[in-house]
């Protein structure tokens, strides 16, 4: 059980969380914190937290777990700003979807690799993003990736797994740049391709056309591409060298395909296409 939780960044990851918490009532209090007064308000209209405070310092005074969900840019600002509020017993988890610039925002913050911070990141999420668009089946039966380092405390890894626990989530274990190369390939490259497919589409002259006679593929392909931009910037920065390298190689298989039909060559061109049906329709089952 957690008697008061400070959510940092109450959007749709902290605000989701919140929310399945409560319904597990696995916490006697939320408090919200963020920069902007309004946003909050909407928070506590929804139920989400109970009360919030725009003074991160004053917000984690007495909590006894704190989820910081704010995009990775901002990660180095919260963590400088509540250093010295955090009751002893505290213990603080993050949601960033890259974890070695988190790592490194942390101790930069701190001075040093603290204890009582657990790296994680929810395998969960929509395009959408807000308090508003949160709710709390997000992290049923999804996963959550937690990242301790060798300074993080076996207790405190402890605590925020059996939280991810109660709002539904399996959680695994990972070395933190094991994670950054393994989201990089399943969940960063695949919003690159659909922020720079629909970018370079939306250019061509043709373009009202074009979404205009986009059927159900291109939705399908291209939802994510509605997702936050600031968030998705300070991804690509905070996990350049994995990200660069995975697109770095998906180009190289992209030639290849390009040139099997700039060949004509028929067996190449669908030994690729049955190879990914095959892995696709494996991994759907
Ligand atoms: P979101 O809905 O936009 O929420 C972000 C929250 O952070 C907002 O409530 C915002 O509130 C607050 N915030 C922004 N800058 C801040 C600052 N400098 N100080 C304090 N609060 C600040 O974003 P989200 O989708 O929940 O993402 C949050 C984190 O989860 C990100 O690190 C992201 O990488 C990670 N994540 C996202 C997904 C996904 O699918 N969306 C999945 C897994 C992990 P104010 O505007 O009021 O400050």
């Amino acid at each position: 059980m957690i008697k008061r939780l400070c959510v940092i960044g109450v959007g749709l990851i902290g605000g989701s969380l919140a929310r399945a918490l409560r319904e597990a009532k696995f916490v006697d209090e939320i408090i919200g914190a963020s920069r902007n007064a309004g946003h909050l308000q909407k928070a506590v209209q929804l139920g989400v937290v109970d009360r919030y405070e725009t003074d991160l310092a004053v917000a984690v005074k007495g909590a006894d777990m704190v989820l910081v969900s704010v995009p990775l840019g901002a990660m180095n600002a919260v963590f400088t700003a509540i250093k010295g509020s955090l009751g002893v017993d505290a213990v603080v988890t993050d949601a960033g979807s890259a974890k070695a610039g988190v790592v490194e925002a942390v101790k930069a913050a701190i001075g040093e690799q603290p204890a009582w911070f657990v790296p994680g990141h929810p395998i969960a999420g929509t395009e959408q993003s807000g308090v508003e668009a949160s709710f709390a089946d997000l992290y049923k039966g999804r996963r959550v990736i937690l990242t301790p380092t060798e300074k993080t405390s076996a207790a405190a890894t402890q605590k925020v797994r059996a939280m991810w626990e109660a709002a539904g989530a399996i959680v695994n274990e990972m070395d933190v740049d094991h994670h950054d190369e393994v989201l990089a390939a399943t969940s960063h490259l695949p919003h690159m391709l659909a922020f720079a497919l629909v970018e370079s589409l939306a250019r061509m002259s043709e373009q009202r056309e074009i979404f205009e006679y986009a059927a159900g593929g291109f939705r399908d392909f291209t939802r994510i591409a509605s997702s936050d931009p600031v968030m998705w910037r300070d991804i690509c920065i905070a996990n350049r060298d994995a990200l660069l390298a995975t697109l770095e190689t998906f180009r190289g298989d992209l030639d290849d395909l390009a040139a099997a039909i700039q060949d004509r060559d028929e067996s190449r061109i669908l030994s690729i296409f049955q190879d990914a049906k095959a892995a696709r329709d494996g991994f759907a089952g």
